[in-house]
């Protein structure tokens, strides 16, 4: 058999928003299937695979590229059955590689998970790889002779507090600087340290602390804090001073993992008590308000009527009170002195609590744990191989997203309740359960043949939330679509709703191509796409909508809804938007 041909390359990006993965991706289209290892070179940074056997019969390949990471591909027949392709970096790049066997492909994805940055130190947006961002705001964020423990701990809090406003993933960034995910101001985003600045403050120790803080984000991989799939809001703070806050207290919004725990371990900390002093002149310049005033004197000058702090006495009440030996006020001079405890807003982790523990003997799961409690860690599933310049092993290292053989994509739809859960009642009796079920089996007629197709049920039975969420991350769907119909207690509210999950770029994306696709088959008001914490957009890791029809409380739209032929006509229309919204992501 002769050894397969390369017969050229592609590049394009790769983005995976249920991972949280971006890639640049190279493609080596093939005639057939072959083994490769990879290594990595040096200034300038290269990727290199050597494929075998393989060979190349148009001389040297080139495609340029410039897409900030892979400045261009190269790829040349070598001798013995072999071509080498090798990838120009802008900067070292954790990959992963794998085959395709239909059309046979290599598909080498290099990793360019990075931040935008606004840095104030250089008052410009800077892109930065998301772990040597993070570097430098573990060094800006904590002293970097913090215990192992603890800096893991604030990698992996700084690591999902980062993603969770990148804009690549449907973050919404930094609201002061328009184009960046995050600005360096610890107290609007989170402080950032360059390298120049730490290597002029560091000086001797630059390599050794740098180095501590390197291995503290390598260490916890690409670790992230999460409530459900997603990152959760993981703020962090100096230090508590005894209970860390809720975050409803401080931001008015409440969260189930930041609800405050006590926290008596950052007393340690050198910020855990401070007393502030003012002057009750300074006092006065601060708070745009007089702290001491006298605001009515008698004949005599003496003090008919004073305020302190707000609250009006007479002079003898002040007198009496404070011990006075007369009303008559010369002058009020003196400090106003304020003891607090703990230093920001003490918000989610406490970083000396952390530091605390770790000296504890805690490890950063334990701590991440305590303080986001009902959280768990969740990785970004990139796997890192290069910049060790050690040849690795050609097998897929990771189980590829298209998969061998590319099977059909598994799509998920969801018929709402069921069983002992009715859903909305249509004012003839018609059952909400019912309505969804025939519904979703037309779309899954529908969509069978191009997609693989799985219901959370095919019957009237009782199918809980869990086991429907369970149903789509286990079958690894790429889309979930919940089926349901509206209620309402006024009979005259009608119309079509889509949701999806706050923030959910692709949720969005497939919650409007449901939502244009019923309305165009029903005509019926459209009331919008809306974004909804419900708990199968949340616990689904692929993208998700969940379609509210029509309205069965509505007596016209439940006539719509018990109709057989409007039945299949919205089957066909959820149809045809899973088909939208594949032909737009892929
Ligand atoms: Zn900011
Ligand atoms: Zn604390
Ligand atoms: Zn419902």
């Amino acid at each position: 058999m002769p050894a397969p041909e390369v017969t050229g390359v592609r590049h394009g990006l790769y983005r995976d928003d249920a991972n949280l993965l971006l890639a640049s991706r190279v493609v080596v289209d093939m005639t057939g299937l072959t083994d490769w290892t990879w290594f990595t070179l040096t200034s300038p940074d290269r990727l290199v695979f050597d494929l075998s056997p393989a060979v190349f019969g148009g001389g040297v390949g080139h495609l340029p590229v410039g897409d900030g990471l892979v400045r261009a591909v190269r790829w040349a027949a070598h001798p013995g059955e072999r071509v080498r392709v090798v990838l120009d970096l802008t900067r070292p790049a954790a990959h992963r590689s794998f085959r395709l066997v239909d059309p046979p492909r290599l598909v080498i994805d290099v990793d360019r998970l990075e931040v935008t940055l606004y840095s104030h130190e250089r008052a410009r947006l800077e892109v930065l790889p998301l772990d040597e961002y993070l570097i430098g705001v573990l060094a800006a964020e904590v002293p970097p002779t913090f215990q192992a423990e603890a800096l893991r701990a604030q990698a992996v809090a700084a690591r999902t507090y980062t993603l969770r406003r990148l804009r690549t993933f449907g973050g919404r960034g930094c609201s002061v600087h328009p184009g960046a995910d995050v600005c360096s101001d610890p107290a609007h985003c989170q402080g950032y340290s360059s390298p120049e600045r730490l290597r002029d403050s560091w000086r001797e120790d630059y390599d050794a602390l740098r180095g501590r803080l390197a291995a503290a984000v390598s260490d916890t991989h690409n670790l992230f804090v999460a409530y459900g799939p997603r990152p959760a809001e993981a703020v962090y703070h100096s230090t508590c001073g005894g209970h860390t806050a809720s975050s409803a207290e401080v931001w008015g919004q409440s969260l189930p993992y930041l609800e405050g725990v006590p926290c008596e371990y950052c007393r340690i900390s050198p910020g855990y008590r401070e007393t502030r002093r003012l002057s009750l002149a300074e006092a006065r310049r601060r708070l745009m308000a007089e702290f001491f005033a006298v605001k009515e004197t008698t004949a005599s000058g003496r003090t008919r009527r004073a305020e302190v702090a707000g609250c009006s006495f007479t002079g003898s009440e002040l007198r009496d009170r404070l011990g006075l030996a007369s009303t008559l006020i010369e002058s009020v001079s003196g400090d106003l002195a304020v003891t607090t405890r703990g230093s920001g807003h003490g918000v989610g982790l406490c970083q000396w609590g952390a530091e605390g523990q770790a000296r504890l003997g805690r490890s950063y799961r334990e701590i991440l744990r305590y303080y986001y409690p009902g959280t768990d860690l969740r990785g970004v599933r990139f796997v890192s191989g290069a910049g060790g310049g050690a040849p690795g092993p050609g097998k897929p290292d990771s189980p590829s997203p298209e998969g061998p053989g590319e099977p059909q994509p598994v799509v998920v739809i969801d018929p709402g309740h069921g069983g002992v859960d009715p859903g909305a009642v249509g004012p003839r009796g018609t059952y909400e359960k019912d309505v969804n079920l025939a519904v979703s089996l037309a779309a899954a007629e529908a969509l069978t043949g191009r997609v693989e197709v799985h219901l959370t049920r095919r019957e009237d039975e009782t199918v809980s939330l869990r086991r429907r969420t369970d149903l789509a991350n286990e079958k690894k769907a790429v889309l979930f679509l919940s089926v349901h119909a509206n209620g309402s207690v006024r009979p005259e509210a009608g119309g079509t709703e889509t949701y999806h999950f706050p923030g959910s770029r692709l949720g969005g994306l497939l919650a409007r191509a449901v939502q244009r696709r019923l309305l165009e088959a029903l005509r019926r008001r459209d009331r919008g796409v809306k974004e909804a914490d419900f708990f199968v957009l949340r616990e689904t890791i692929c993208p998700a909508a969940l379609a509210e029809v029509l309205f069965l409380t509505n007596p016209r739209e439940e006539a719509l809804l018990r109709d057989p032929g409007v039945q299949r006509k919205v089957g066909q229309a959820l149809a045809a938007a899973v088909f939208d919204y594949l032909a737009e992501v892929r």
